[in-house]
């Protein structure tokens, strides 16, 4: 399938679940997770319009989107994978929204990066709705504390990212996603990728993160 094809596809099975779930298909945006694809398809996407792409190395993505960020002015990178303390400056200078805050060291180095640079990408806090011991993300108990921090530090979060545990029923997790954004006046909740990401649509996400769906395996 092609990637124009795989694209369309997507946007038609999210406009039938926001159907089937009293959603507008525009509240639901596609990430298209760019990382370890050649870069044909990353043209590919650009000529069928897509414009919102998902890295999680920071290095992997300055190699990839620096160029073309100056040819298409209207791009918009998220950075959804973990971010060491040391290269939030440079995080800060390429993407338009860091998902993946999980912690106070990292939103206070972000802070002062974003006032050094006068350049604000948007933040989500990551959530290890799975308590899993390996995984990043804030843990749901912590939560409160680091949203706290973040508000008194002065990085305003905007949403909330997960990542469920591959062994369990990925809806529970969404479920609790949207709780918890919801409890904490939180609008926009990343969560879904190409295994789940109609169930996500159903269960409230604003943005989904679609990559072999998107662009077919991954070769890195
Ligand atoms: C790689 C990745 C995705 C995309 O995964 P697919 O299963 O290929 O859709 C989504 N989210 C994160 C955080 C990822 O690292």
């Amino acid at each position: 399938m092609s990637i124009a094809a795989a694209r369309a596809a997507i946007e038609k099975n999210i406009r039938q679940v926001c159907a089937g779930s009293g959603r507008l298909a525009g509240d639901v945006k596609i990430i298209a997770v760019s990382k370890q694809q050649p870069d044909a398809r990353i043209d590919d996407a650009l000529a069928s319009g897509q414009r919102l792409f998902g890295e999680n190395r920071l290095q992997e993505a300055q190699a990839r989107w620096k160029a073309r960020r100056a040819a298409y002015p209207d791009l918009r990178l998220h950075m959804i994978g973990p971010l060491q303390t040391n290269k939030a400056g440079a995080a800060v200078a390429l993407f338009d929204c860091i998902e993946t805050v999980d912690r106070a060291a990292l939103a206070d180095v972000l802070v002062k990066e974003m006032k050094k640079q006068n350049r604000f990408p948007a933040c989500f806090v990551q959530v290890n709705t799975g308590d899993e011991s390996q995984k990043s993300g804030v843990a749901v108990d912590e939560l409160p504390a680091l949203l706290e921090h973040c508000r008194a530090a002065g990085l305003t979060i905007s949403g909330l990212m997960c990542i469920p545990p591959q062994s369990d029923i990925p809806a529970l997790h969404f479920a609790l996603l949207k709780k918890l954004a919801e409890r904490h006046g939180l609008k926009e909740l990343s969560m879904g990728m190409s295994a789940d990401y109609e169930q996500a649509a159903a269960l409230g996400a604003t943005y989904i993160r679609v990559g072999t769906a998107f662009f077919g395996e991954r070769e890195g």
